[in-house]
C-alpha cells in the first residue's frame, strides 16, 4: 500500500481513539481471519462485582477480605483492583514482601502472617472445593482460610462486537482464559465465540496463540492487562485495550484502544480494510 493510505488510515483509527504503532498493523487488520480474546476485563467489564466471602471455620469475612484486599493492593490484575477498590480503605494493611506470580496469584506478608491469594493450587495443596464462579482463593501461614467470589458480568456491547467481526470475514473467534471451564463456557455461549479455552496458564495462552495455523491467519489478540502482554506480543497484531493506555500492556500491543469500548475492535477492523481499498 502507498504509505500515505497507511498514514491517513492511522490517522482516521487515532480519531476514533485506536492508536495504531505502525502501517502494516492496518494491513493485517483488514485481512485478519483469528481473533483472540482474554475473557475478563476484555470480553466482560473491566470492573468484578465482589460476590460471596467464604472463610472457614476460625476466620471471619472481615479478616479474610482485609488480608487478601491487603496483599492485592499493588496488582493490577482486574480481580485485584476490584476487590481493593470494594474494601474499606482502614482495612487495608501494610505489606512486606510481596510477590505476584502471573496467572497464579499474589503473596506477601501482613501482621506477620504470610497471606497468599490466587487459584486453589496457588494457595493450598489437596483437593480443588468447587466453587461456580470466578474466585479467589486465601491461605493464611499455609492454612486455607476461605475464598471469595466475584460475578464477571459481560459488556454490553460483546455480543453485537462478535456478531460484527463475523459479518467483517472474521472466521474464529477464541477466548481464551485462565479462569474455570464452567465460567467460562457461560461467558462463551453469551459472548458467541466459536472456541472457549479455559484454565491456561499464561504461557498456554502464547501457546495457543502460537498454534493458528498459517490458513487462519493473521490473528489478532486483544488483552486488558499487564498481564497479557505475552499473549499480545505471540499474535500478528496485538490490541491493548483500556484507559489505561500507557501501561506495559500497550509497550508489548501493535494496536492500543484508548476507551473502555469493545466495539472499537470493529471500527479498527472496518478502517483497516476501508484504508487498503484505498491503497490499492
Ligand atoms: P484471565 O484469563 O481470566 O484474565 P488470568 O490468567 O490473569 O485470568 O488469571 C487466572 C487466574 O489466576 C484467575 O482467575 C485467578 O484465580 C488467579 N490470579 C491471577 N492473578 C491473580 C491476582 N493478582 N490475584 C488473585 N488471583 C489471581
Ligand atoms: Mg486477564
Amino acid at each position: 500500500a502507498a504509505p500515505v493510505a497507511l498514514i491517513s488510515g492511522m490517522s482516521s483509527m487515532s480519531r476514533h481513539h485506536i492508536i495504531i504503532k505502525s502501517g502494516p498493523t492496518i494491513e493485517k487488520l483488514s485481512r485478519a481471519k483469528t481473533f483472540a480474546f482474554d475473557k475478563t476485563g476484555t470480553l466482560t467489564q473491566n470492573k468484578l462485582e465482589v460476590g460471596d466471602i467464604v472463610p472457614e471455620a476460625g476466620f471471619s469475612k472481615e479478616e479474610l477480605q482485609s488480608l487478601a484486599a491487603s496483599v492485592e493492593q499493588q496488582s493490577s490484575h482486574i480481580i485485584a483492583t476490584s476487590l481493593v477498590g470494594n474494601t474499606p480503605k482502614e482495612a487495608i494493611k501494610t505489606v512486606e514482601d510481596l510477590k505476584e506470580t502471573t496467572g497464579q496469584g499474589v503473596e506477601g506478608t501482613v501482621d506477620g502472617k504470610l497471606v497468599k491469594v490466587g487459584k486453589y493450587s496457588f494457595v493450598a495443596d489437596g483437593e480443588v472445593p468447587t466453587v461456580n464462579a470466578t474466585a479467589i482463593f486465601v491461605s493464611i501461614n499455609g492454612q486455607y482460610a476461605g475464598y471469595i467470589t466475584f460475578k464477571d458480568m459481560i459488556r454490553p456491547e460483546t455480543k453485537d462486537t462478535i456478531a460484527r467481526l463475523r459479518r467483517q470475514g472474521a472466521e474464529e473467534i477464541m477466548m481464551l482464559t485462565g479462569d474455570h471451564q464452567n465460567v467460562a463456557d457461560q461467558i462463551g455461549k453469551a459472548a458467541g465465540v466459536t472456541q472457549v479455552r479455559a484454565e491456561l496458564l499464561p504461557k498456554e495462552k502464547i501457546q495457543a496463540i502460537r498454534n493458528v495455523p498459517e490458513q487462519q491467519r493473521p490473528v489478532v489478540m486483544t488483552g486488558d492487562g499487564v498481564n497479557d502482554a505475552p499473549s499480545l506480543t505471540a499474535a500478528d497484531v496485538g490490541i491493548a485495550m483500556g484507559a489505561k493506555g500507557a501501561t506495559a500492556a500497550s509497550e508489548s500491543a501493535d494496536a492500543v484502544i484508548m476507551v473502555n469500548d469493545l466495539s472499537k475492535i470493529n471500527d479498527a477492523v472496518a478502517i483497516g480494510k476501508h484504508t487498503m481499498k484505498v491503497a490499492n
